[in-house]
Order: C-alpha cells, then structure tokens, then sequence
C-alpha cells in the first residue's frame, strides 16, 4: 500500500459559547482547524485533523499546519502508510520540529492501518479499559461567580471534573477558585489552569490564597524552573501541561518530582504514535494523565477517545471531548458524550467518516 494523494481541507469551528478566554487575555471565537486525507493506490482514505488552540497557546497555527503539511508532502508521496514507525522517522527527518504538523498525518496513517486490520484504533492500542471515559470541562475564564454558575450549568450535562481558567489577576484567580470550590458536590474535581499566566510570585500569592481548597493547580507559569519553584512551595496536587512536549521533559519532571499529573495533548507531541509512546510510559511511572490535545473537532475527539479508552482507568485522571464545545460537524462516528462520559468506535481505524458537504473542496491537493 503506498500513498498516492494527500488532500488538504481547512474547516472553521465556531464555538458554541461564543468565546473561549484564558490566561492573559487570550481568546478565540472560532477554531481553524485543518483535515488531511491520505488517499491510497488500493483505494482507501485515512483521515487526521490538526486544530491548535489560537496561534498564540503552543508554537503552533492553522496555515502553519497546512505550509508544513505541503512541505512534508512530497517526502509521504510513494511511502506506505500503515508502516508508522518508517512514516514517523521520514517526517522527523523532513521536518525539524513541528509535532503538531507531523499529528495530522500520523493519525491519518492510524486510521489507515486500523481499516486495514480491521481494527479500531484502541484495539490497536491494547483494548479498551472499562466502559466509557471520564471527561473533563473546561470553564472559561470569567468573572469568578459566573464561572462557579457555568459549573452548575455543564454539571447537568454529566461534567464531574472541571477546569477553571485562571492566569489572570492573581486577587481576580484567587476569588475564581474559592467561588468554584464553594460550589463543588462531594467527588468532582476541580483544577485551576493558569495556561503559563503566572509568574512565580503572583503563582506563590494564589497557591496560599486557595491551600486549604481541594483543587489541583496546572501550569502556572511559562517556564519549567518557574513552575518546579511553585510546586515546593505548594502542598496542593500538581499538572504540568505545556512544559510536558514529550518523553524528555517527562523523564525530567518525573525525575524532579515536578508533578502529579500530566496534560498529554496528541498533537503536542507530534501525533498518535509519540502520545501513545508518553501514555505507555506514564502507565509504567503510574503517573496519571488528562488526555486530549490542544482543539478539535469530531475527528479529534475519536482519535482522543481511542486513545484514552486503551489507558487503564486507574491512570485516567480525564479527557476532553472537544466536538461537544463546537457548532460544526466535521465528520459522523465520532464519540458523543453521555453523561459525562465518551467511548471509543469499535468500528476499523478511528471510525469516522467525514462529512464531505462541512470539509468543502481541498484547499491544496498533492500527488
Ligand atoms: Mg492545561
């Protein structure tokens, strides 16, 4: 089996609540996300999605995924897909850098490989641990009775983990997360995620401010000395997110005692194939993990459900279905949320099927 066309399709995913706000001001309205289809000489098609958070949350952007995709295209072009390890080392050698880029791709291989085997992505990746996966919400940042009520709201949808906004004011965060902890039942869980927003002594302010609260705190600050300086500082259980871009800065942090829990987001990492090879990893550590990545739609979330349902459920501290937040469909099979809860398709690869009429024509066509 080679690859004999890849298309490029960008589809735009507005957000159901108008507007996503985190640390330092930092917003989007509408998601660009980008959907690359590797076509077959045997007449099959897989399908990867990218979708970065803004331009502004990860070194990563929409047009960036489609310039590095075109770049990486010729070198994919004649290769076969379902040989992953090959795929990924030809991308890293094409392409310094640019996991996010590479995510795309290596989930489209995937998706490949499973309707070859005829196997769901999950199998492929052990089986499924229990019956569903436990999500996460995320809770915009607001002010802070607002957020405690948006709590209540996504509560009824079956949310039991929530994950508030902060890395703003340090005095506006701190009454964010009293406001959201004075509302929390017995069992749900509450993080506050400063998205790098903090610097240490604004972070030291806030963890002393909240230390007799339940809540974990994740990321606080941009770099990782700064946030290792906070957590000895700190009593409160402790993420990492966006200092964790893969298995090196894992091992650190383990080493270093620098976390609790990790944000292992898939295209963060550079794809399926590295996330899965953190997971496994953090399994052995027994180190527990939020899986998701940084945006998507319907197809990120199957690729995030196959992943999470193979991680045993001990270890699963939660997961995102993010075609829940967004108002566009941009293929059927994907996961839906039931009381809080998505499964993995048992269908071949990552059992979707895109919806041709949302991705439009190709933006860019290569063969
Ligand atoms: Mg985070």
């Amino acid at each position: 089996m080679k690859i004999s066309e890849i298309r490029v399709f960008q589809v735009d995913l507005p957000l159901v609540e108008g507007r996503y706000s985190w640390s330092e001001g930092k917003y989007v309205e509408v998601f660009d996300s980008t959907v690359v289809e590797l076509v077959t000489d045997d007449g099959l098609s897989g399908y990867g999605e990218v979708c970065p958070l803004g331009p502004f949350y990860l070194p990563a952007f929409g047009p960036g995924a489609r310039a590095g995709i075109a770049e990486l295209s010729g070198s994919l072009i004649g290769q076969d897909p379902t040989a992953i390890g090959p795929i990924n080392q030809l991308m890293d050698r094409a392409l310094l850098g640019h996991p996010y880029v590479k995510s795309a791709i290596d989930m489209a291989c995937w998706d490949l490989l499973g309707k070859v085997c005829g196997k769901s992505v999950c199998d492929l990746f052990g089986g499924k641990f229990g019956e569903s996966v436990v999500l996460y919400r995320a809770i915009s940042q607001r002010p802070a009775g607002e957020m405690a009520e948006n709590i209540a709201g996504h509560r009824a949808d079956g949310y039991t983990k929530f994950q508030l906004k902060v890395g703003g004011d340090p005095a506006d965060d701190v009454e964010r997360i009293h406001a959201a902890a004075d509302v929390l039942t017995d069992g749900e869980i509450l993080v506050a995620d400063a998205n790098t927003g903090w610097r240490v002594d604004d972070a030291i302010r806030v963890v002393n401010a909240v230390r007799d609260r339940d809540v974990y705190i994740e990321q606080p600050c941009r770099s990782y000395e700064h946030c290792v300086t906070v957590r000895r500082k700190t009593s409160l259980p402790f993420i990492l997110d966006e200092n964790i871009t893969g298995i090196e800065a894992l091992m650190r942090g383990h080493g270093d005692g620098a976390m609790d829990v990790i944000n292992l987001k898939i295209s963060k990492v550079g794809g399926l194939t590295k996330a899965r090879q953190i997971r496994d990893l953090c399994v052995t550590l027994n180190l527990p993990m939020t899986i998701e990545d940084s945006w998507g739609g319907d197809i990120i979330t199957a690729a995030i459900a196959h992943l999470a349902h193979s991680t045993p459920e001990s270890l699963r501290f939660s997961a995102t279905d993010f075609n829940s937040y967004v108002t566009v469909r941009n293929a059927t099979g994907a996961p839906q949320r039931v009381a809080g809860q998505m499964q993995a398709s048992g269908e071949p690869g990552l059992g979707i099927k895109p919806d041709m009429d949302v991705l439009g024509k190709p933006i860019a066509v290569f063969n």
